[in-house]
């Protein structure tokens, strides 16, 4: 029987577990959540767990990478639910600070994100990255692990991540995992939890298209065209509204340059009823 999974809400306990683990010669490593875990999440556990010795899972709705539109306050939580959840999957400690404890009175140092974070989601929610980069960096230097671990789900925050980590020379490297979903392929996400029955029987179609276009995208074809079709298609299906869909460098997020020989990436986000969904998929080079 493994032992009971520790939750530590004060940094100082924090650096007091992770530093007898590296007394002791272990590697780290940081599962950053959210919460309202699901199979996707806990895939990332199984990585980490592969990588190090020591599995962190941080669970902080971060106030800061929310505008105030946004659905901070209807954000699903379920820290019950999510214990017992990366106890089973063999995390070791969930850290989970107050918003007080992460940002106490008088906090005021900022990072500000790189070029992967100028358009695609930073057009939409301008402040978002921001926050995002602040609150990893952050995460970086209170859990000190070797190696963290994130999902293609969230395509752009890893490309965030990953030149912020590069830039800085932070002392840690960046796995990734392909994006788990459901068997009708509709990418899993807490935000699913939000859609109506109809609305989920709908979903599954945003991972069509974005298939779709890939597949134009692989063969050299009309790749502009694939996109007009493939927002028209959503539409008609029953999405309320395309904030976009493009195809980028996998790399860069740079505009996508068929001819290069260098990977693509299809990426989308669209509102069903009150609901946002991103998704993306690879186009091999
Ligand atoms: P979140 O709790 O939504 O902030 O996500 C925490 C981490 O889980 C991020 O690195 C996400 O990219 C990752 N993640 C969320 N959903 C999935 C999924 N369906 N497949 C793989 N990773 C995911």
């Amino acid at each position: 029987m493994s032992s009971k999974i520790k939750i530590v809400r004060h940094l100082k306990d924090l650096r007091k577990a992770v530093g007898s683990w590296r007394t002791a010669g272990e590697r780290v490593a940081l599962v950053p959540t959210m919460g309202a875990l699901h199979d996707g999440h806990l895939a990332l556990v199984g990585v980490a767990r592969k990588k190090a010795g020591r599995t962190v899972v941080s669970i902080f709705v971060n106030p800061t990478q929310f505008a105030p539109t946004e659905d901070l306050s209807r954000y699903p939580r379920d820290e019950a639910g999510d214990l017992t959840k990366l106890q089973a999957a063999g995390a070791d400690l969930v850290w989970s600070p107050t918003a007080e404890e992460m940002y106490p009175e008088g906090f005021s140092t900022r990072i500000v994100p790189g070029s992967a974070a100028e358009d695609l989601e930073g057009e939409f929610r301008p402040h978002h990255f921001g926050g995002v980069a602040t609150v990893c960096c952050k995460l970086f230097s209170q859990v000190t692990p070797d190696v963290a671990v994130f999902g293609e789900k969230d395509y752009q925050q890893l490309c965030v991540v990953r030149q912020m980590v590069r830039d800085l020379n932070l002392p840690l490297t960046i796995a990734a995992l392909p994006t788990q979903r459901a068997k009708d392929g509709l990418a899993l996400s807490s935000r699913n939890a939000y859609l109506t029955p109809d609305e989920r029987s709908i979903a599954p179609a945003l991972h069509r298209a974005l298939l779709g276009i890939a597949d134009v995208a692989k063969t050299g074809g009309p790749v502009n065209r694939a996109i007009e079709t493939a927002n028209h298609d959503l539409l008609a299906a029953g999405f309320a509204r395309i904030d976009y869909i493009e195809i980028r460098d996998a790399e860069t997020l740079e505009p996508y340059e068929p001819r290069s020989g260098r990977e693509g990436r299809v990426l989308a986000a669209v509102w069903l009823g009150r609901t946002r969904l991103i998704d993306n998929v690879g186009v091999g080079s």
